[in-house]
């Protein structure tokens, strides 16, 4: 590997010394006799720098803080004796919670180098990939914090599915957590349930990293999937820094859809989503994970959204109710019917505002009212309070810049180059053109 660094070194040295000789001519002999010392000795001793320190200077021992392992259980491994541990614990009190070392985080023990025992210099506990706090073991004990420097690169990726979307990303060297970004945006256009072998996406955006290794990803700026041959792009967009932006198509459309707020009109709630409320029925404390709307016996239900029926029948609780699909992330479901409307049985598609049954009391119900009940990705939750399903449409006067600032991203975005999907072990290759790319597979 190093005589590797050194022909490239000397390579570019001669490239170099080509361009310095094409400006300066007979200068190129005294050029290369002085620098050629200088690549020599830079690869026997590379200084490598992590936490504001010169790691080179020091024998670097790393530990994995174990479960129920504490300060003093670490630095009595490493030869530090109770007295110093003690003042360091009570001297540190200010600037970090001792008690607050977690299993798992990664600790650096810098020791003397020359001696042939452990000799502790510092320790560096790693609070997590970007925040650190050093003790200071040396002549005086003292422990500061410090920061790990974080480079936000902007990255244009692209793959194949060939199994799951996480799969793929993790197959193609990219941040798993892209998945679940991209599962956000593409929630109402792509069932990602169903997503076939050979669908493809691309994702232009921010992703931070510190000493080369990823810490997150920042801003999707804009992506498309390719679903059974079909683009769906989305772009983000705020109409200005002061405020949030959101995810629209190349037309400005949005990329939610809009639930009803209520499955029926001219209702009122008379018991909200819950964790803990007491049972009119069965006088118990329990959860209430649906709102009740109570309306007239016979008052038609709709459905809120589009999808299509997984449901409709009867059950000694839920009484006659309807459960809707909506996506791979949203299902609905309307308990108490009297009467399930002619035509809902499962797989039957529905579109939003068409009646799906008639409030009654049936199952376990006091009086006439419809329980709705709001799944996101299998949990029940309170649609009151899901923001994000009920989004703003752009206003008509921001489509203009929309349209002009999306073009450019577009074209560039339109440019990428799928990539075929790649065994891991050949992930390195998949480079995307992009030098962030090349660099993150290497670590
Ligand atoms: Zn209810």
């Amino acid at each position: 590997m190093r005589k590797g660094y050194l022909v490239i070194g000397l390579l570019a040295i001669l490239v170099a010394g080509g361009v310095t000789a094409f400006f300066m001519g007979r200068n190129l002999q005294r050029h290369l006799v002085i620098t050629k010392p200088e690549v020599q000795a830079a690869s026997v001793a590379k200084p490598v720098f992590k936490y504001g320190l010169n790691l080179s200077e020091f024998k670097v021992l790393t530990h994995v803080v174990k479960q129920n392992e504490f300060f003093a259980d670490i630095l009595t491994q490493y030869n530090v004796t109770y007295a110093t541990i003690d003042f360091l614990a009570r001297q540190s009190k200010s600037i970090f919670n001792l008690n607050k070392m977690k299993a798992g985080n990664h600790c650096t023990v810098l020791c003397e180098k020359s001696d042939s025992g452990l000799v502790p210099k510092k320790l560096i506990y790693e609070e997590s990939k970007v925040d650190y706090v050093v003790f200071n073991l040396d002549d005086s004990l003292y422990t500061y914090r410090g920061q790990n420097k974080v480079v936000r690169k902007h990255q244009e990726v692209s793959g194949v599915i060939n199994s799951s979307l996480y799969e793929t990303l993790e197959a193609n060297n990219m941040s798993p957590a892209l998945a679940v970004r991209l599962s956000e945006i593409f929630a109402w256009t792509v069932d990602f349930y169903k997503i076939q072998q050979g669908d493809k996406f691309k994702v232009v955006y921010d992703e931070d990293f510190v000493n080369g290794e990823s810490v997150g990803i920042g801003q999707i700026n804009s992506c498309v999937f390719n679903s059974s041959g079909k683009d769906f792009y989305a772009f983000y967009y705020a109409k200005d820094d002061a405020h949030e932006g959101d995810y629209y198509d190349e037309n400005g459309n949005s990329m939610k859809k809009e639930f009803l707020k209520a499955p029926v009109k001219f209702s009122r709630i008379s018991s909200r989503y819950s964790l803990n409320r007491f049972h009119p029925v069965t006088k118990e404390w329990k959860a209430h994970l649906g709102t009740d709307y109570a309306a007239p016996f016979g008052t038609p239900i709709m459905a809120t959204a589009d999808g299509v029926i997984e449901d409709a029948c009867f059950k000694v609780y839920n009484g006659n109710y309807v459960k809707i699909r909506h996506n791979g992330q949203y299902k609905t479901q309307y308990l108490h019917m009297s009467k399930i409307a002619k035509g809902i049985h499962p797989g039957a598609r529905v579109k939003q505002g068409e009646v799906i049954g008639y409030v009654g009391a049936t199952g376990l119900a006091t009086g006439p009212h419809v329980c709705y009940r709001f799944w996101k990705d299998g949990q029940q939750v309170d649609p009151l309070r899901q923001k994000l399903t009920f989004a703003d449409p752009m206003p008509a006067k921001y489509k203009p810049d929309f349209l002009a600032k999306i073009k450019p991203v577009k074209q560039r975005m339109d440019a990428i180059v799928y990539n075929a999907p790649k065994p891991k072990a050949e992930s390195e290759s998949v480079a995307n053109g992009s030098d962030n790319y090349i660099l993150k597979s290497n670590f």
